[in-house]
């Protein structure tokens, strides 16, 4: 990939103060940075059950009260027995069995105890043979192969000891978390209360899935999509409806939304066309920090707020929507939601087509990342949504970069970006 001098997207932009004010394009790295300066933590907690709390951030940092596992214990099904038996006997008769759950008692000396997988481990036992390593002749064990001390031995807290801290405050809550906390006995777990976010969406064209599609309208995608990737990031939506293309409906809407939500998203209207009336509300009603983006798809991006409720306001594009949404306003409420770690992974793959004209905004393309090859779907239209439905990952192109064939590009997963 050949891309211009100067920090990637950064090199041609403008101040973002001035280009809030002027009209010019503001590269994405600095915009993110004026929108995440400003997200804050201001939820309460409460307390759910561990099984409800899949998705949720946990709010306090939660530390172990036992070992993990409490005792050493069997990691086969085999035979136990203390190695310093084996330099004078080859044959350890065997004098107990102990299962999983089970305490068996000291092991006699010079003998084997039948063991198995999460047993613990009697006293003076150190090391454990498996099964199929061992010969049985009337009662007794001869070994097959030789057995290292402490071999197949789970010590007592080798997963987690007790006192030490497992979740640090502002992790999200994933199986493998959610499992964790139960491994140390919890079955609850303290969490921020979800983020209520209000998605409200402009335009006289649009009609609710499941009514009839009237003359030149279409139906309201978007509405679908955000709610979609809010839920995925544990969000609770407040349905902000379709709100009609003038500035006193659109103030209206903006104003009893920002008085039930912690956060107003909405799509379309947000251009300068004659029927776009957001950016003009949002002034009216409160503050513009950013307004275009040098991005594409999703270049008339405002975010600012409205009265105190921050606001974000998307392109009506179906494509832009998804673009922006996941690369400005997921972070942002990443951050409001207490979540600590808030960088989409991006991995490095081949490109699988060529771009030959260098573009004036950082570009997100849809491609479909296979074998480590990403092939770009050919229809890039911002009111595409079947090409996004279609790719797994969004190419981060630069400003000004052109790509070949066989190039390295950074991508980002789909996967990475929704949940
Ligand atoms: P706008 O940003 O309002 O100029 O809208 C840009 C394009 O996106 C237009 O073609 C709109 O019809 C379309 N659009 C706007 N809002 C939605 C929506 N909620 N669902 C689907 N398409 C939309
Ligand atoms: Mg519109």
């Amino acid at each position: 990939m050949s891309v211009p001098t100067g920090p990637k997207g950064q090199s041609q932009g403008q101040p973002q103060g001035q280009s809030a004010k002027r009209g010019a394009m503001t590269p994405v790295a600095e915009a993110l940075k004026t929108i995440l300066s400003g997200a804050q933590l201001q939820l309460t907690t409460e307390t759910v059950p561990l099984l409800e709390a899949l998705g949720r951030i946990v709010a306090a940092e939660q530390i172990a009260t036992v070992d993990v596992p409490p005792l050493d214990n069997s990691a086969m099904d085999g035979y136990c027995f203390a190695h310093s038996d084996l330099t004078t006997n080859k044959v350890l008769p065997v004098s107990q069995r102990i299962a999983a759950g089970e305490l068996g008692s000291p092991l006699a000396p010079a003998t084997a105890a039948r063991i198995f997988t999460g047993a613990p481990l009697p006293a003076n036992a150190d090391s454990i043979v498996m099964q199929e390593n061992v010969e049985l002749i009337d009662g007794a064990i001869v070994l097959r192969a030789a057995v290292k001390k402490g071999q197949h031995v789970r010590p007592a807290g080798q997963d987690i000891t007790r006192g030490s801290c497992v979740l640090a405050r502002g992790k999200k809550l994933m199986p493998a978390q959610i499992g964790l906390l139960a491994s140390i006995g919890l079955e609850q777990v303290e969490v921020y209360r979800p983020l209520r976010v209000a998605v409200m969406s402009t335009g006289d064209e649009l009609v609710e899935p499941g009514q009839l599609l009237g003359p030149g309208k279409i139906y309201n995608s978007n509405r679908y999509t955000l709610t979609a990737l809010l839920r995925a990031m544990g969000c609770q939506v407040i349905d902000g409806g379709i709100v009609a293309d003038s500035f006193d409906n659109t103030c209206a809407a903006l104003t009893e939304l920002a008085n039930q939500a912690d956060l107003i998203i909405c799509s379309g209207g947000v251009s300068v066309g004659e029927e776009d009336h957001v950016k003009a509300a949002v002034e009216s009603l409160g503050r513009l920090d950013v307004w275009k983006l040098s991005i594409k798809p999703g270049k008339p991006l405002a975010f600012g707020a409205v009265g105190q409720t921050p606001f974000f306001g998307l392109p009506g594009n179906p494509s832009s929507v998804l673009v922006t949404f996941s690369i400005c306003a997921r972070p942002y409420i990443q951050l409001c939601q207490g979540l600590q770690a808030i960088e989409p992974l991006s991995s490095r793959v081949r490109a699988g087509f060529d771009l030959a004209t260098a573009g004036t905004r950082q570009e997100y393309l849809r491609v479909r990342v296979e074998q480590g090859v990403a092939v770009l779907h050919p229809n890039q239209s911002s009111g595409v949504l079947a090409s996004a439905s279609w790719a797994n990952a969004l190419a981060v192109i630069p400003i000004g970069a052109t790509v070949a064939a066989g190039d390295d590009i950074e991508v980002l997963l789909l996967s990475e970006l929704m949940g």
